[in-house]
């Protein structure tokens, strides 16, 4: 027997080359291979016989091997195998294309099962490129009955995939973790049940049921965790940080724009939080330029009017030292301490700060975080990492969440119980994520149930708009002569290529070619740049910072990365092959131009025709905010799909509808029926290590 660890070396039929392509759809272990879900069936239910074959439909048939040869076609360019295949009613022409081997598979005299399409030629009635299986193995699992068929990469077929599955579904010890009292009141399949009939439903119905049962999972578990923590909050206390209103104000008032009307609620909002004993814990959700990082800042300024200490923690570097520069400005006139901390740069707005060496001057700044000197604390992940010691954190603020783990967000709670009678009261300081996924109230309420949200809605008056467009393939040239006419005038441009292939997870060969591309063949001339997710942190950053500098005219980069820095300079965001692209991903990359005082412009190009793409793809020209998008979007594919790619944390749904609202509230009911009846999980322990795991894939949340 298998258990779900059980490395997929071990079945039978996989090979070390085999394991190493199955990874990179990532299945490495028979549990990955028992989830791995089809994404539609092929219903071959209905058995037809030769005679009553009708052109133009799809079916399965059996039948006797009379003749099989490989011919070429007239033109020799194609390698054609044909079958004459016979049953008790008749004789069907059978023909493929292109696969000679087949002929070394299927002998006259064999029984064989075929699927596939039946169409008019010539010479009457035939069936092209059909998936065939010889029926002295058993019975049929590729041609008969509901057919499951995955998601694949290169050099895997249906048929291999298959036959793993089906193995593994014979062979594993798969274990319930619902409770008995969940399974039957909400009359659920069990799991090792429902895990066959996903995968080899015998009819419409188990499919129906089997999605049932685990879509329920994926919510309940969900929920649970949500109702999990939200119980743990009720029981922590943080320190209340009265809102001092005239000092903020005055600071308000001293900026050099005026606040929108959602900055200034969503400001309100924090600040009422602050005020009480209970911790924090809100969403701050706006759009790419919304104006998030005042609203932030009002928030840290708030906490040190309280003499209190506030952490900003970003995901890169070059934010990191953004938001200190522009933060330092903005505090020019308040007498607060502020720092930055990353690994590779510390420095602060004390004045004569500096020791005799890095090490020396770092040491002088993390004493004076422990003192309490000082108020305000910016920094990367090395906030987290370092030996870092803070005198009173009471606020914690998270900008870009999704870049962070739980894990992280404990590890930055722990550091703020620095006190016996912290870790006792299992004190935690405010928190405050913030993003720019634009995920709709009633959606962010069902995942981030436990978390408040505030949204800003609007944008800053202005903004001058981006000028979109979709550029048809024909149209390629002029829109590279429009770039190089820009470039002349001394402005950037940005170019985001999709991962074409699944398998190439990080995208590094798409932008290889791309690179290669525009800067060998198209601008020879022109310094171009390139960054994707395996280059060292390090080397990102130094290209960034060539581009920041105008030394990089144009930036060729995946989608992976998040230039989440001000880059006012760049006018043009052009994208490859768009239509790869969610919408709501989309407007995101657009985000990063239009920050500067050029008139900017959002390049989509596309090879498709295909007129849904299109529409979907010039919605992209009608609107401008994040939220209309993704609601477009939305009506065309799952959220899973739409946020999966902005969202790291976004809970991996495969299967559950995040607008299934009945089911939803029945997870909802059930984890909080679990949690008032055992909020330690003691005595469920199944659903402890469920969470566990959870926990250690990184699902991230607010
Ligand atoms: P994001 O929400 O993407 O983090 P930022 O906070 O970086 O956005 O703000 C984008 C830019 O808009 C910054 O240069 C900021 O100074 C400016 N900004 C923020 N709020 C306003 C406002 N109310 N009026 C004008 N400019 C603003
Ligand atoms: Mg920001």
């Amino acid at each position: 027997m298998f258990t779900p660890e059980t490395k997929i070396t071990e079945l039978s039929g996989v090979g070390e080359t085999i394991a190493k392509r199955l990874k990179l759809i990532g299945l490495s272990t028979v549990r990955d291979l028992l989830y791995y879900y089809p994404f539609r069936y092929d219903d071959f239910s209905k058995t037809a016989v030769i005679k009553d074959l009708k052109p133009n439909t799809s079916v399965n048939i059996t039948g006797q091997v009379e003749l099989i040869q490989n011919t070429r076609s007239p033109r020799k360019r194609m390698h054609i195998t044909e079958a004459l295949i016979s049953d008790d009613s008749g004789q069907l022409k059978v023909i493929w294309f292109n696969q000679p081997f087949i002929a070394k598979n299927i002998h006259e005299g064999d029984k064989i099962s075929l699927a596939g399409r039946v169409e008019n030629d010539y010479s009457g009635i035939i069936m092209k490129s059909p998936v065939y299986e010889k029926l002295s193995a058993g019975t049929a699992v590729h041609t008969q009955g509901i057919i499951p068929n995955y998601h694949l990469t290169a050099n895997i077929t249906q048929k291999q995939l298959r036959f793993l599955i089906s193995q593994v579904i014979k062979q594993s010890a798969i274990s319930e973790w619902l409770p008995k009292q969940i399974l039957e009141s909400q009359k659920l399949l069990p799991l090792a049940e429902a895990l066959k009939k996903i995968h080899f439903p015998q009819n419409l119905n188990d499919i129906e049921i089997a999605k049932k049962r685990l879509a329920f999972d994926e919510l309940f578990i969900i929920q649970l965790q949500s109702q999990l923590i939200k119980n743990e909050l009720r029981q922590s206390q943080a320190t209340p940080l009265p809102f001092p209103e005239e000092a903020i104000r005055d600071f308000v008032s001293s900026l050099p724009f005026k606040l929108t009307d959602a900055q200034k609620k969503a400001s309100w909002e924090i600040l009422l939080d602050m005020a009480k004993q209970e911790p924090m814990t809100r969403l701050l959700e706006g759009d790419v330029g919304s104006g998030k990082t005042i609203v932030a800042l009002i928030a840290m300024l708030a906490a040190s009017l309280n003499n209190a200490q506030a952490v900003l923690m970003v995901p890169t570097e070059i934010l990191a030292k953004q938001h200190f520069a522009s933060i330092q400005k903005l505090l020019q006139a308040q007498n607060i301490n502020i720092c930055l901390i990353t690994h590779s740069e510390q420095k602060t707005n004390l004045p004569d700060f500096t020791e005799k060496s890095k090490a020396k001057t770092k040491q002088a700044l993390f004493d004076k975080i422990k003192s309490g000197e000082i108020k305000i604390i910016i920094g990367t992940h090395a906030l987290i990492q370092e030996k870092l010691e803070f005198a009173n954190l009471d606020l914690a603020i998270i900008d870009e969440q999704h870049r962070f783990g739980v894990e992280q967000r404990k590890i930055l709670i722990d550091k703020s119980r620095n006190t016996k009678d912290k870790k006792q009261n299992n004190f935690t300081p405010h928190l405050l994520s913030m993003t720019a996924t634009p995920i709709p109230r009633s959606l962010a309420l069902t995942i981030y149930g436990d978390l408040d949200i505030s949204i800003i809605n609007e944008m800053p008056p202005g903004r001058r708009p981006i000028i979109t467009r979709v550029v048809s393939e024909d149209n390629r040239e002029k829109a590279y002569a429009f770039i190089r006419n820009l470039i002349a005038q001394n402005q950037q441009v940005f170019v985001i290529c999709p991962l074409i292939d699944i398998s190439d997870k990080m995208g590094i060969k798409s932008v290889n070619e791309e690179f290669k591309k525009l800067d060998k063949e198209i601008f020879p001339d022109l310094k171009i740049g390139m960054l994707h997710g395996r280059m060292k942190a390090k080397d990102k950053d130094a290209i960034i910072q060539d581009f920041i500098n105008n030394k990089i005219k144009i930036l060729v980069s995946t989608s992976v990365i998040e230039v989440g820095v001000d880059i006012p300079n760049a006018s043009v965001m052009m994208i490859e092959a768009a239509d790869h692209f969610g919408l709501a991903q989309l407007h995101q990359f657009r985000g990063r131009v239009g920050r500067g005082e050029h008139q900017s412009y959002c390049l989509l190009f596309t090879e498709s025709d295909n007129p849904n793409t299109l529409v979907r793809l010039d919605a992209m020209t009608k609107y401008a905010d994040g939220f209309s998008l993704a609601k477009i979007d939305l009506k065309h594919r799952g959220p899973g799909e739409v946020y999966g790619a902005l969202q790291k944390g976004f809970p991996e749904l495969k299967i559950a509808s995040l607008f299934d609202y009945t089911l939803i509230k029945a997870a909802r009911e059930e984890a909080e029926k679990i949690i008032k009846e055992n909020a330690t999980l003691n005595n469920f322990s199944s659903l402890k290590e469920k969470i566990k795991l959870l926990e250690k894939s990184d699902y991230l949340r607010g």
